[in-house]
């Protein structure tokens, strides 16, 4: 199957191609991976499920994304067990560092702050640069430019059902623009202000707003955030809708009020107040047949759709903790006229 090893020059430092000839027709689709040498194991058993349950039968290609070289250790283990070609990028530093705006002692003193009263990541200092690359940069690396879908993967995430379709093509041939498997409430204390700003972007932008849109999703009775988002460690969705002048100029919105560092914005609200602002119900899809676990959390298939998996369907988020997840209110939700 492996055609070619050639070695690409890129804008990257570090990129490996191995090309594989497709078998089926394909949407112009890769898997985009944001990991660091060290999840190699993860990475690895990840990928061989996913190969496992998927990929074997179509071969998409993979996009890894580090904001370090990855090793020559990595880049071979990793070549091996994919059936697909891997491209390994290195991330360019003007999208992995802080822009001139931000205060840097200020954002010192949140992380510490936000450290003692003890929020989940709220003093670590890398994870908010990967929450903005997540929700500004990625599909802006060169590496990307050549797809139109991709599927976001984490290291030591897991599939359990077999997948007997390419949810690419279902993708494009149902004209959605956003796919997820889990959503669930966010940690108030990472995002106090992101609904208010986001409320101000919507105020100065009403042209880019449409007039049937997924607002209600995220918004509770009272009009206030109801702090449900997608869970951004799984999506299949299209670059488009990211490179779109809509995308971008509420990420440069959000970016330049500093939540990124003076919060701790996760790119997962970010995704989805975006979604929630830019798209309608029809554009977005449920993933409700793909077994996915990224800890604690599964979406797992229910009734025959199970045969296929080895999640136990009661584990499902919406089944087991219905109150933090929001995927049913999202099922409520009417059609767009
Ligand atoms: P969580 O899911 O919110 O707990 O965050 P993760 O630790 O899983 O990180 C989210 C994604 O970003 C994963 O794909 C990680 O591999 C990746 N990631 C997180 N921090 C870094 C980093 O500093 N460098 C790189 N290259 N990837 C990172
Ligand atoms: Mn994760």
């Amino acid at each position: 199957q492996i055609k070619t090893q050639t070695q690409v020059e890129q804008v990257t430092e570090t990129l490996q191609v191995k090309q594989i000839e497709a078998t089926t027709e394909r949407a112009s689709a890769a898997f985009v991976i944001l990991t660091r040498n060290k999840d190699l194991k993860d990475l690895r058993e990840t990928l061989i499920q996913l190969e496992d349950r998927f990929n074997r039968k179509y071969h998409y290609p993979y996009v890894f994304l580090n904001n370090e070289p990855f090793s020559d250790e990595f880049k071979d283990k990793i070549s091996k067990v994919v059936s697909g070609s891997a491209e390994f990028g290195l991330i360019p530093v003007e999208h992995w560092s802080y822009p001139e705006w931000i205060n840097q002692t200020k954002a010192a003193e949140v992380r510490k702050d936000m450290a003692e009263r003890k929020v989940i990541y709220g003093g670590h200092e890398s994870y908010r640069h990967m929450c903005r690359y997540e929700s500004g940069f990625f599909f802006r690396h060169p590496l990307m430019d050549k797809y139109k879908w991709y599927w976001r993967v984490e290291p030591g995430v897991k599939f359990a059902c077999d997948i007997d379709y390419d949810p690419f093509m279902y993708m494009q041939e149902n004209n959605k623009k956003y796919g997820f498997t889990i959503s669930l409430k966010e940690y108030e204390a990472t995002v106090p202000t992101l609904w208010n700003t986001t409320m101000d972007y919507m105020k100065k932008r009403k042209d880019l707003i449409p007039e049937t849109n997924l607002m209600d999703f995220v918004t509770k009775d009272d009009g206030n955030y109801n702090l449900c988002h997608f869970w951004s460690n799984f999506e299949i969705a299209s670059l488009d809708f990211l490179r779109s002048e809509q995308y971008l100029s509420y990420f440069d919105y959000l970016d330049k009020e500093g939540g990124f560092f003076y919060e701790r914005w996760g790119d997962a609200p970010v995704h989805s107040l975006a979604v929630a602002m830019f798209l309608n119900k029809n554009q977005v899809h449920w993933f409700e047949d793909i077994g996915y676990y990224h800890g604690p959390l599964w979406n797992c298939p229910k009734g025959k759709a199970n045969d296929k998996c080895w999640c136990p369907e009661e584990d499902s988020i919406e089944t087991k903790s219905p109150h933090w997840s929001c995927t049913l209110k999202y099922v409520a939700l009417p059609d767009p006229k």
